[in-house]
């Protein structure tokens, strides 16, 4: 399938809609232009036009706009015919155009190759590129503001920023090899020191956002850990059902796992309620009691609740000592509407009550304070797993580098070995270095037209 060829789709959702859009991209599209309109657009005009078929029959009539590249969405010649948003009025002008063009090589886009296209022309990286998918994907409105502030640029100015700054750093290693005699001042005269180290404290910092940005994007995965009848489910039903986003409960893969997806602060949360945990003889409980600890050991944030009228149960103390010690876990007790007398909360502890509703505001601020969410920062850009990822690898070699100017000998082709590989790992989040595998896997996950 050549990547050159003229693409067409149409660019609004399937179903019913006030406006339905076709879209074309193609290097030069001015002669296709003449065969639809048997005359010429002026680029970002608007023409209100009849849309025939070849035969001259009328399909429809709407807006034709053209827009000249480099000028456009994807940087080529881009022509996009907004009609009724029907389906089979759609799927007509589609047809149309495809057999209008069919002789210039014009076939249907695959997902996302507009906006492949638009990577691939310099009209944006690849971070923003992704932005456009996560912007469309948005369910909430503080991610859709942070999929806007990456596909502004925001991220991909930071990243590079520190790029640049690298690649300077660099630059002064490299010519100083050149001349080893110089090699013993070179730290010192560059300051090359301090200059690494205000480097990593800022990508620390750019890592801390990052991490907000894919806790925005990918949502958190909290776990409700507990012995039976503690007050799981009613929990997770009380969080779902206060829930006044978008509430879906997904299917879970058995009977003892249920997956609710609801949002805190525009927060994504995937909260699993589990087969409570005990010591069972019955083999089908036993397995749902595995699945439970195979799902903990995944866990963003542990809810490890327990019951407020039975408070040091030796059941606990057991769960409690086979927590994965690294993740964060919040211990809280629920029923407490039973107690004569106030609950008396402990460090990181929370009272709640499931039943009642009480508690539950306490319980959700805390939820993403223990998982490293910050409300306080500024709104973050959206980020995904693989940006976090290139940053803390950058992050490694920046390290080794370090190590590498603390060294006696100031083994300096290592220094600027590391220095490049971080420099690397940075451009990979932008797009400069990418394999086609990456970016088929990114561009495959959008949706058509786009
Ligand atoms: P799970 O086995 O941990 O999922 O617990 P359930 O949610 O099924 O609740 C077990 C029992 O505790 C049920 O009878 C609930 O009605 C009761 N329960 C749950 N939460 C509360 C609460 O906050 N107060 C009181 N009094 N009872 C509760
Ligand atoms: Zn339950």
């Amino acid at each position: 399938m050549s990547a050159h060829a003229p693409i067409a789709a149409i660019a609004t959702a399937p179903g019913r809609g006030g406006i339905g859009v076709v879209r074309i991209s193609g290097a030069d599209l001015s002669e296709l232009v003449r065969r639809l309109f048997q005359r010429e657009l002026t680029p970002r005009h608007a023409h209100y036009l009849p849309f025939k078929a070849v035969d001259g029959e009328r399909l429809d009539e709407g807006l034709a706009l053209y827009f000249k590249g480099p000028h456009s969405y994807t940087g080529e010649d881009v022509l996009e015919l907004q009609g009724h948003g029907g389906p089979a009025v759609l799927r007509r002008v589609l047809d149309s155009c495809l057999a209008a063009g069919r002789d210039l090589g014009l076939r249907l886009a695959e997902p996302g190759e507009f906006t492949r296209r638009a990577f691939l022309n310099d009209r944006m990286d690849l971070a923003q590129a992704e932005a456009v998918a996560d912007l469309i994907e948005a369910s909430s409105v503080a991610a859709a503001r942070g999929a806007m502030a990456s596909l502004s640029g925001d991220f991909s100015n930071r990243v590079n920023d520190l790029s640049d700054r690298i690649v300077h750093l660099r630059m002064l290693v490299e010519a100083t090899l050149d001349f080893p005699e110089e090699e013993i001042d070179f730290l010192e005269k560059y300051q090359a020191r301090p200059t690494l180290e205000k480097l990593a404290g800022d990508l620390d910092h750019l890592i801390a956002q990052a991490r907000q940005g894919v806790i925005l994007r990918e949502g958190l995965h909290v776990v409700l850990a507990g012995q039976p009848n503690v007050g799981k489910s009613s929990l997770l039903n009380a969080l779902a059902g206060d829930d006044v986003a978008i509430v879906t409960p997904i299917a879970g893969t058995t009977r003892d796992k249920v997956v609710q997806q609801i949002h805190i602060d525009g927060v994504p949360l995937h909260i699993v309620d589990t087969a409570g945990l005990r010591e069972t003889e019955d083999t089908v409980e036993s397995i749902g009691i595995a699945r439970s600890w195979q799902e903990i050991e995944r866990a963003d944030v542990i809810l490890h609740l327990q019951d407020a009228t039975q408070p040091g149960h030796e059941l606990d103390a057991q769960i409690t000592a086979r927590l994965p010690p690294r993740t964060p876990v919040l211990k809280v007790f629920n029923k407490v509407d039973l107690l004569s007398t106030a609950f008396a909360a402990g460090p990181g502890e929370l009272g709640i009550s499931a039943k009642r509703g009480a508690g539950l505001d306490a319980l959700r601020a805390e939820l993403l304070r223990i998982a490293g969410w910050n409300p306080g920062a500024e709104s973050p850009w959206l980020a995904r797993e693989r940006h976090l990822h290139a940053l803390q690898d950058a992050a490694e070699h920046l390290a080794l580098a370090a190590g590498h100017a603390e060294q006696d000998d100031r083994v300096l082709d290592l220094f600027a070995e590391e220095l490049r590989l971080a420099h690397d790992s940075l451009s990979s989040i932008t797009g400069k270095f990418t394999s086609d595998d990456l970016l088929g896997e990114i561009f495959s996950s959008f949706c058509i037209g786009k």
